[in-house]
């Protein structure tokens, strides 16, 4: 079955390799204060900045999921009050799962044709962290590098970002923002289990300031371990391995970035070609990396069943848009090949050939 699912997606076909790799090494078995696990962890960090173009000065760490990183942000770096800025289901469970440990959190929402004005935004500078969604997985729309770079102009407050559907995806302007995390399942092309949280130096001065050491994953104790190369707890280290060989395998995320978007500039004029209906008219909002479709409930159905028949398993709808929209995931792990073969099934399935 080939998958378009957003998340848990097709991982590259070299992670089989890889797992056996992994099992030939040794790896899997050794504990992890033991220096072959420092040595693994302290490569794939580099890798991983080296590929990602992550500035220097900004720091990486592996965690278990984006929710985590949602958890993490909510108890290490905000001692009262967040902003949650959001359009879509992603976004406002992060305002949720936040306001259980700081319920002084608030939300800011904007209709997803839209962009978010800064000024109101900003407005509130007692807010600790700004809290953005770069890609809304449930509805197909990103906030583009502009909006990022007016926004760290206007205020030294804390950003952080969402960008569990984009990272590795896509290039990000990281020095306009000061965390920013993703779930490898997604671009990465990896299984899940694993989230990349990276920090910048402004990031880490604030968990300085507001130093939680509270619970297992504060950011502060995470930190002390990954300083050494270490980690809290016994980690995925399967899921870091791979992440260290699918690092070095894939190409400069500039030369991926190019690709995301090229393949999605293609998918936007077929499907509009097609008779098909994108969720998001905007195009200035529109994701390179996942694409809403929306149809009536009968035709996504039907949609969904022809594509199942050619083998091809297209994402469903998600949140308010479950039942009358599908979403097709444009990670960099799809073949041209693959992409191909849904065009077609897209093109027999048209409204125009019923
Ligand atoms: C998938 C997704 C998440 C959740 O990821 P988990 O790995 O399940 O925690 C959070 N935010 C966005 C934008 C996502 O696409």
């Amino acid at each position: 079955m080939i998958t378009f699912y957003p998340g848990p997606s097709k991982v590259y076909s070299q992670v089989e390799k890889y797992l056996s790799d992994a099992y030939q090494s040794g790896i899997l078995s050794v504990n992890h204060r033991s220096e072959p696990f420092m040595v693994m962890l302290k490569e794939t960090i580099a890798m991983m900045k080296s590929k990602l173009d992550i500035p220097a000065d900004y720091e990486v760490y592996f965690c278990s999921s984006a929710t985590e990183c949602w958890e993490i942000i909510a108890q290490s770096f905000v001692a009262s009050k967040s902003l949650h800025v959001f359009n879509g289901a992603f976004g406002e469970k992060w305002l949720e799962y936040t306001q259980k440990l700081k319920p002084g959190a608030k939300g800011l929402s904007f209709e997803p044709n839209t962009l978010p004005q800064t000024a109101d935004i900003i407005a509130d500078k007692e807010n600790e962290v700004i809290c953005l969604t770069h890609n809304e997985t449930s509805n197909g729309t990103a906030l583009p590098f502009s909006f990022f770079a007016e926004l760290r102009k206007q205020t030294e407050q804390v950003i952080a970002v969402d960008a569990t559907s984009s990272m590795a995806g896509v290039e990000f302007p990281w020095e306009d923002a000061d965390l920013w995390y993703a779930s490898v399942q997604k671009c990465f092309g990896l299984p899940a289990g694993l989230s990349v949280l990276v920090a910048s130096p402004r990031a880490i001065k604030q968990a300085e300031k507001i130093c939680d050491r509270d619970y297992y994953n504060s950011f502060l104790f995470i930190r002390d371990n990954f300083l050494k190369y270490q980690t809290p707890y016994t980690p995925n280290v399967l899921g870091i391995y791979l992440a260290g060989r699918i690092m070095e395998q894939v190409a400069p995320l500039s030369e991926v970035s190019d690709q995301t978007k090229l393949r999605a500039g293609a998918w936007y004029i077929f499907l509009a070609e097609n008779g098909y209906d994108v969720l998001v008219k905007n195009e200035e909002v529109r994701s390179d990396t996942v694409i809403a479709v929306t149809g009536t409930k009968e035709r996504v159905t039907f949609l969904k069943k022809a594509a199942k028949e050619s083998g091809i398993m297209l994402g469903n709808g998600y949140g308010a848009w479950k039942e009358t929209s599908f979403r097709i995931a444009n990670f960099p792990a799809i073949t041209q090949q693959e992409i191909d073969l849904l065009k077609k099934c897209l093109i027999d399935n048209s409204v125009s050939k019923e």
